[in-house]
Formats: C-alpha cells, structure tokens, sequence
C-alpha cells in the first residue's frame, strides 16, 4: 500500500502531515530544545522562551487525548453534518484539531480525557486539477 500511494501520490492536506517515500504518514510538529514547546508550523525562534535556534523538526505520537470538541450540525453546502470537530493532546506534545471519526456524534458517547488516536486516509474529495489528498482523522482508541 506504501509503494501505492508513493506512486499515485496524493499530496498532504496541511503543510505539517508528512508523507515520507518509505514509510507511514506522520504528523510533524517542531520542538524546542531550549524549553520543550511544540508548535505545528516552522519557526526560527520559540514562541514560548524566545530562544533563537533550538526549534527542530519532530515525528508527533499517533496517540492522544481528546482535550475538546464540538457536534456541528451546520456547514457548506456538500459537507456532510453532523461531525465531531476536537482539539487533540498528543502524546509527548503537540496540540492539533481535527474530526472525530468513528463515533456516534453523540455527547452521551464522547467523553473529554477519552483516548484516541490518528489515523491517515485519502480525503473524500480531490481538488479542480483532480489530485488527491492525504487528511488525518482522529478515533476513539480501542
Ligand atoms: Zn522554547
């Protein structure tokens, strides 16, 4: 399946999912050395201590916990209601959003603390050219 995708290439749907030529899809965050702040996107100097030089690229866990979310029931036109939309901690760091799948949008089923992890899939629609896109999810754990 690797060697598939690489082939047809569908591209990432956000600058940090990475999809390396061998290997599985991961969520890259940045850390600094100086203070252990991760941060999505690329900086030159931490957001949160200030030091110059010490932010480096990271492989985010898989793994999480669901920090907070919300059921929508209203959306454009074309999108399919109602989803989970949450805020994820991940293991080790990193703060992301993103949908809850594979669960009923139900507030008597999510709990908040709940285990989840992320899961990578080819995204529903492609854009004008007709490329295909690489999104991530989240689902509860089992
Ligand atoms: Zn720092």
């Amino acid at each position: 399946m690797a060697e598939e995708a690489a082939a047809t290439g569908p591209r990432p749907v956000v600058s940090y999912l990475k999809i390396p030529d061998d290997g599985d899809p991961y969520l890259e965050g940045h850390k600094c050395k100086g203070c252990g702040a991760i941060f999505l996107a690329a900086r030159p100097t931490c957001s949160s201590c200030g030091k110059d030089g010490l932010v480096e690229a990271v492989k985010l866990s898989n793994q999480g916990e669901l920090y907070v979310y919300s059921i929508v029931h209203r959306s454009f036109p074309g999108i399919q209601v109602p989803y989970v939309s949450s805020i994820v901690d991940l293991e080790g760091g990193g703060t992301i959003k993103g949908n809850l799948v594979n669960i009923d949008p139900d507030p008597e089923k999510i709990k908040m603390g709940m285990p989840v992890e992320v899961i990578y899939e080819i995204a529903p629609t492609k854009d004008a050219e007709g490329n295909e896109y690489l999104t991530y999810y989240f689902q509860p754990r089992s």
